[in-house]
């Protein structure tokens, strides 16, 4: 059995370890076949995929804990760097290579809680004020960091924060201002120089969370897309995250956090030597860590330039077009500015989950999402991709499909659960859901339903539940 000694106790040949993986590997989606709308940035050019992998291979074995002893990584950080802040417009080339968003907006908010005790010593409980757009890697940051979390509102139209409601939330305890540029969930880039004039004013540390826009937003501008300000020709941003896994095109684990200046910089640096080991300075949450994940974020860079940065730019707003149209001719109405590539969208009278469910079963992906109580309606997302320009114009087909059977479908009934729920009993409030252990539904649009309405606390215990209890 797999997970079991007896299957660990015989050694498998490098034939059958690879027949084995190649089986598990067949129930995966596709990320290079343009059908997925979320988690993979995929360009769709077979040679950058070589050449990244080939990079990474090659370091995937140093480690990036001491650079004294591969100072290959100080060239390749410093580079990549350097890059990213003449893209986001800073005088300095300060930052650190990380190996997610995560990890971003976790030194953010590491490095500006270090600031204000640096002010104020340790106290009163620090708070952070962001909009409710703003990615969970910043609540997550923030709870395992002892910050509370004071949440803005957004404008009902644009979906981008109100100024006015996080001027209204900063107190003498704000550690911090997140902003999103874009924000995941709509594509919206934030007021962001509307915000620093508030934040600058109290002294404030601003992030803006650019994980989704940082490699994008830059050519996109220079394409003539109209692009608010949002980088560090804005005075009073502190730091910016910017994602290279994401619209930097490299693979999974890679990502940067810039800071204004490298006196910031300090902020986000642990150092410990008051142990009987190496001296261990970390710039990163991480320690040991590969070092193939900055060489293939480096070749990536490089191998595409700026000319290749915005050939794929270029694509990405042929998709947007394609997809835009195909949505709006079927009733769609699209949510937010989407200004950069992103987009939502929601339906007066067809379910939105439903689509989604339906779509599934055609093969695509498309994402489910909440919305925003009394703002933003149930919606999909859509994370666009270069290779989407070959495949935008089969999913708007397919869409069409979609939507009329969506429409023809009865409302979706949820009261039989209701029982189940009633119970307070985990098991049967899943199973009623039909989730059990090792088996997941395909039809996600009553669950989803259901979830929309339960209070986060009891959504939230139950997806631990499942994580804990039902995957293995
Ligand atoms: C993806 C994303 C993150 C988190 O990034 P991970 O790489 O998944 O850890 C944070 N913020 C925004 C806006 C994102 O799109």
């Amino acid at each position: 059995m797999v997970g079991s000694l007896d299957f660990f106790s015989r050694r498998l040949s490098a034939e059958e370890v690879f027949s084995v993986l190649e089986r598990y590997s067949r129930s995966d989606a596709e990320p290079r076949d343009g059908r997925l709308f979320a988690y993979v940035y995929e360009t769709g050019l077979e040679e950058l995929r070589r050449v990244s992998h080939r990079a990474y291979s090659m370091f995937v074995d140093k480690n990036m804990l001491d650079f004294t002893v591969f100072p290959s990584i100080i060239e390749m950080e410093k580079d990549v760097v350097g890059i990213t802040a003449s893209l986001l417009r800073a005088e300095e080339a300060s930052g650190v290579f990380t190996s997610g968003g995560t990890e971003s907006n976790f030194l953010a908010v590491y490095s500006a809680l270090n600031l204000y005790k640096s002010r104020r010593g340790l106290g009163e409980t620090p708070e952070l004020v962001k909009p409710v757009t703003v990615h969970p890697s910043i609540d997550k940051a923030a709870e395992y960091m002892g910050v509370k979390v004071v949440n803005a509102d957004v404008d009902p139209e644009t979906l981008k924060a109100d100024p006015g409601s996080i001027q209204e939330r900063i107190t003498g305890k704000t550690a911090l201002v997140v902003v999103s540029a874009p924000d995941w969930p709509f594509g919206s880039v934030d007021p962001v120089r509307e915000v620093a004039e508030i934040t600058s004013e109290r002294g404030v540390w601003l992030h803006v969370d650019g994980c989704l826009g940082g490699y994008i937003l830059p050519f996109l501008r220079m394409l003539g897309e109209e692009i608010p300000e949002y980088d560090f020709s804005v005075d009073g941003v502190y730091s910016i995250s910017a994602d290279l896994h994401k619209y930097g095109y490299a693979p999974k684990g890679s990502s940067l956090i810039l800071f204004r200046s490298g006196r910031l910089k300090e902020y986000c640096i642990y150092a410990n030597v008051r142990w009987p080991g190496y001296y261990m300075v970390n710039p990163g949450v991480l320690s040991s860590r590969s070092a193939g994940g900055l060489a293939a974020a480096w070749a990536t860079l490089h191998f595409l330039g700026v000319e290749g940065y915005l050939e794929l730019a270029r694509k990405v707003l042929a998709a947007k077009r394609r997809i835009v149209d195909g949505f709006e001719s079927l009733g769609y109405r699209k949510l937010g500015r989407a200004e950069a590539s992103i987009l939502s969208f929601t339906h007066e009278n067809v379910n939105v989950f439903r689509v989604v469910d339906i779509m599934r079963r055609m093969g695509w992906h498309l994402q489910a999402q909440f919305g925003i109580q009394g703002v933003a309606p149930p919606n999909i997302h859509l994370t666009l991709m270069p290779v989407h320009m070959a495949t935008a114009e089969d999913m708007v087909r397919d869409l069409r499909v979609a939507t009329g059977e969506a429409g023809k479908l009865p409302p979706l009934e949820t009261r039989k659960f209701m029982d189940a729920l009633a119970s307070g009993d985990v098991d049967s409030i899943l199973k009623s859901l039909g989730i059990e252990k090792g088996r997941f539904p395909e039809e996600m649009a009553v669950i989803n339903e259901l979830m929309r309405t339960l209070p986060a606390e009891t959504v939230e215990y139950m997806l631990k539940y499942v994580v804990a209890h039902l995957l293995y």
